[in-house]
């Protein structure tokens, strides 16, 4: 008997399967499609390079600011999707080669769990002490009148794109959908945004969104908020929108309307596993309502991020074999990869209010740091830090701002490690880089 099965291979199962198996366990890790799962294939990783390359096309046409020639190049999508290709395989080739010097054994095949402790993986049945299920998730399907017939794509098909659409339309302004808006705004597409909220990535803080919304205006990106879909007739959208019928007509629609957990066709229903349409419930070590089923990642719904995912697969497992662990979801950064982007961790400042916490907040903008001039003609993004009133506790900080994915994780150190504000006189930031402003924003809440 198994110590421990894994159903998909995404972050949260791989990295659960390789570090099970390094504490000696016996571990088999089943995957019907993806090594690597959403994230490397169809998400993270192949989004982040069409970024990268909406980037180097933007410093191209605007080489004139560096003393360079500049120049409008268009992207070749055959040739970024031959690079999209073989990142991709150097990466599974790599989750390969983690598995093997973790005793993991690597099934290919359908899981599906018949009791407690077995799960059939291509007919075969196979027992554990312990299931943890990491099946992910994928795109929702909003109830539009005609989104199934309609000239519409999901997040994974538009990532096969060989050519470049004159217009898209992307319904929903969430983070994926604003990543594709960016990308293709940059490529040269017209794109037009529906969102059915008055705003953009409804989880940002109040003081960020707008600085987006704008920045990403400013490109040329088209929005309707506050914008309600009745239907979709081949390449057209209908909305309401200020109590007016509109329509947008597109050469290809994207839905990117949010994601759904994969929780059909595991047996949950018969092994009597706790679960919803939000995902399947877990408590905070990852533990079901079943004792031997575990689960983490985006198949629960708490925190749709690969780095997440990662951490809810070690908690469960460090559970699991008795190693007492839980995630703390404040310390978990999350950033949008659009230009500009934006990074955030802990609390917005609505959030605060609601839970009736006293706080103190900074707003300071990237200009205080030398580097702001050198990345562009006329940095416009800032640095907002909120803290506890009594102790300096950091309780959250967003930042708008190219490269601030990067340093963001400077505040999430600080954050696990229950950093106070005026700790922060002690640690040294690298000169000249952005990440000074975090620094400086910090420090102008310490009296
Ligand atoms: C377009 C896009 C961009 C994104 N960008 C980012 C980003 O920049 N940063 C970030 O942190 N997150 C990003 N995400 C989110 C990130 O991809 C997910 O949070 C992450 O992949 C979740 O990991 P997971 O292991 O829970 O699930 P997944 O990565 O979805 O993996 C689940 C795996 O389980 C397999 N599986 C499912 N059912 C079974 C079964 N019955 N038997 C066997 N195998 C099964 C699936 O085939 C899949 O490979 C993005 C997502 C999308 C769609």
């Amino acid at each position: 008997m198994l110590d421990l099965l894994v159903i998909g291979a995404g972050p949260a199962g791989y990295e659960a399967a390789a570090c099970a198996g390094r504490m000696g366990a016996k571990v088999a890790l089943v995957e019907e499609k993806y090594i690597g799962g959403t994230c490397l294939h169809i998400g993270c990783i192949p989004t982040k390079l069409f970024l990268k390359a909406a980037e180097v096309k933007r410093l191209v046409k605007n080489g004139s600011t560096f003393g360079l020639k500049s120049f409008d190049v268009p992207i070749d999508m055959p040739v970024l999707q031959g690079r999209k290709k073989s990142i991709i395989e150097t990466l599974v080739r790599g989750i390969e080669i983690q598995q093997k010097k973790a005793h993991v054994d690597v099934i290919r095949g359908r899981a599906k769990i018949i009791d407690k402790h077995r799960v059939d993986v291509n007919g075969q049945h196979i027992a554990a002490q312990n299931i943890l299920i990491a099946s992910g998730s994928q795109p929702a399907q909003p109830p539009i009148p005609g989104l199934a017939s309609g000239n519409v794509v999901d997040s994974t098909a538009i990532l096969n794109i060989e050519a470049l659409p004159a217009s898209i339309a992307i319904i929903g302004g969430g983070y994926i959908g604003l990543e594709f808006a960016c990308f293709f705004s940059a490529a040269g597409t017209h794109v037009t945004v529906i969102e059915k909220l008055p705003r953009i990535v409804d989880s940002l803080d109040a003081d960020v969104a707008p600085q987006l919304l704008a920045d990403l205006q400013h490109q040329g990106i088209t929005f309707h908020l506050s914008s309600a879909i009745t239907k979709i007739e081949k390449s057209t959208i209908y909305f309401n929108s200020d109590g007016q019928e509109h329509a947008v007509r597109t050469d290809i629609i994207l839905n990117a309307a949010g994601r759904m957990p994969v929780v059909h066709n595991l047996g949950l229903e018969d092994v009597g596993v706790d679960f919803d349409t939000r995902g399947i419930k877990v408590d905070q070590r990852g533990k079901t309502n079943i004792p031997s089923i575990w689960a983490c990642g985006d198949v629960t719904g708490r925190c749709l991020l690969a780095h997440a995912a990662t951490r809810e697969g070690i908690v469960a497992v460090n559970n699991m074999f008795g190693r007492k662990d839980y995630i703390r979801y404040h310390t978990i950064p999350a950033v949008i990869y659009t230009h500009p982007q934006v990074a955030s961790i802990g609390f917005t400042e609505a959030e605060l209010v609601n839970r009736g916490i006293e706080y103190e907040k900074a707003l300071v903008p990237l200009a205080v740091a030398g580097r702001a001039y050198i990345e562009e003609e006329n940095p416009r993004g800032f640095v907002k830090v909120l803290a506890g009133t009594k102790y300096g506790e950091l309780l959250g900080i967003h930042i708008i701002g190219d490269t601030c994915g990067d340093f963001i994780c400077a505040a999430s150190c600080m954050m696990a490690l229950e950093t106070r504000i005026q700790d922060v006189h002690a640690m040294v930031f690298p000169h000249p880089t952005l990440s000074e402003a975090l620094r400086e924003a910090i420090l102008h809440l310490v009296k």
